[in-house]
């Protein structure tokens, strides 16, 4: 597949030829990576995660419940996307309610990971990062609240940025949590996530968490020479898989041949990540989800009152989405909003603290995006494991905070090794600047 960067260069009819060619790619192979092959003006066609809205189009993040719906406004990303020269195509499969780490609670069926036919291609953006692992997507947009860019990214071998906090609207976008939720790409190189990062960016009125910090382009100054601090963590990976462990040993020692300057720190509150985040997550979850009462968006199933039409319409809801629901109402509930909810807002502080001092002295972190490569289809029985499995990426959502997983190596399986580089709040260049030289050092091959 050609990148996005060469995509710019064609012409309109060079690019409708290339969407019929996706297209028909899509559909002679099994990956499940697109739910529909809608298509909305013309340009650069970018795969959209079916919670982000496209006027006209059906919305349903990946969910039962939604069956029907059709957005009646675009979201800003997409608007931002069509001023910029690219267009919304094809709807991605995803979790249900961008809630999981491996697409298999989609109401459409698991995505593959093209790397491995009995592998998922993690999530909760399993199809974003599958489709364009896969050649049959140029560029893609997914959503983040604890990994779900980075992850799917690492486990397909290819590229995922989540942005800093504030930094791209989240209007139009299906709410999980908002606090931690940020669109951003999946691409086939660093540059060009650089390209759709630089698309999507924007201060909007319309989202009140939107910042309106001065906003650069990125792509302009990136810069692979440039000499960078950064940190390895070397307390917080050994609960990666030894593969892993080499791979991040491996980058550590090409960042230095690279000319950065490595610092050794420890990390402590990073074993309070998913406590907090999944007290905090579900609470908001909880809280966001309420709307989805047959009232007002999607399929109603009619009760006698509307107490049952409440109920058997949000009977609709998948397992996980269910378990999640509960345990944010739990959480939420008096005489256990202090000792749960209250207290995971005191750690998050912490956490953020803990990242923000290792920013005082270096430009960026790495760390590993998953514990292991992308497990098998079907093997992830335990919600509890699944959660373990977010330790590496929901810290850096919690803290607000941009970052960008890509592909340095790969398992004694030819299964694909993700790690990320952390920034600081608000400095994107250093994100990728970092990213484009570790990419250059690994000349990762697919
Ligand atoms: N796996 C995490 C969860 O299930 C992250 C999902 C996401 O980032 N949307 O909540």
């Amino acid at each position: 597949m050609i990148t996005l960067k060469e995509a710019l260069t064609k012409n309109r009819e060079e690019l409708e030829l290339l969407k019929s060619e996706m297209e028909t790619k899509a559909k002679e192979g099994d990956l499940n990576a697109y739910i529909d092959f809608a298509s909305a003006g013309e340009g650069v066609p970018i795969l959209i995660k079916d919670n982000i809205q496209v006027k006209g189009w059906s919305v349903t993040s990946g969910s039962e419940i939604l069956q029907g719906y059709v957005a009646p406004y675009s979201a800003t990303v997409i608007e931002n996307l069509q001023a910029k020269g690219f267009s919304a195509f094809g709807r991605a499969n995803m979790d249900e309610f961008a809630m999981g780490s491996t697409t298999e609670s989609s109401f459409y069926g698991v995505t593959k990971n093209p790397y491995g036919e009995n592998r998922v291609p993690g999530g909760s953006s399993g199809g974003s990062a599958a489709a364009v692992a896969g050649g049959i997507a140029i560029a893609a947009l997914g959503s983040d609240t604890g990994g779900s860019i980075r992850q799917p990214a690492a486990y397909c071998g290819c590229v995922g940025m989540k942005p800093t906090y504030g930094r791209v609207s989240r209007f139009g976008l299906a709410s999980y949590a908002s606090s931690l939720d940020q669109i951003g790409p999946i691409t086939q190189n660093v540059e060009d996530a650089a390209i759709l990062y630089d698309a999507i960016a924007s201060y909007d009125t319309k989202d009140s968490t939107s910042s309106d910090l001065p906003l650069e382009s990125v792509v302009e100054k990136l810069d692979a020479n440039r000499k960078l601090t950064i940190a390895v963590v070397d307390n917080y990976i050994a609960e990666a898989s030894y593969e892993i462990q080499e791979a991040y040993a491996n980058s550590v020692k090409l960042l230095e041949e690279a000319g950065h300057t490595v610092v050794h720190k420890t990390m402590t509150n990073t074993k309070y990540d998913i406590a907090t985040y999944y007290i905090v997550a579900t609470a908001e979850a909880a809280t966001n989800l309420a709307r989805y009462d047959g009232i007002r968006y999607g399929k109603r199933i009619e009760g006698v009152n509307l107490e049952e039409t409440y109920r058997n319409t949000r009977a609709q809801f998948g397992d996980e989405v269910k378990r999640r629901v509960m345990l944010g109402n739990f959480v939420l509930s008096a005489g256990y909003y202090d000792a749960y909810y209250v207290k995971a807002q005191k750690v998050r502080h912490l956490i953020t603290d803990e990242f923000n001092k290792i920013f005082d002295e270096a430009d960026l972190i790495l760390s590993p995006v998953a514990p292991t490569v992308a497990p098998k289809i079907g093997s992830t029985h335990d919600p509890l494991e699944m959660y373990k499995s977010d330790m590496y990426t929901i810290g850096v959502n919690l803290a607000g905070l941009p970052a960008i997983s890509l592909p340095v190596a790969k398992n004694s399986e030819g299964m694909p090794i993700g790690l990320q580089l952390i920034g600081k709040a608000f400095n994107e260049q250093a994100v990728f600047d970092g990213a484009l030289s570790l990419e250059r050092a690994v000349n990762y091959i697919k």
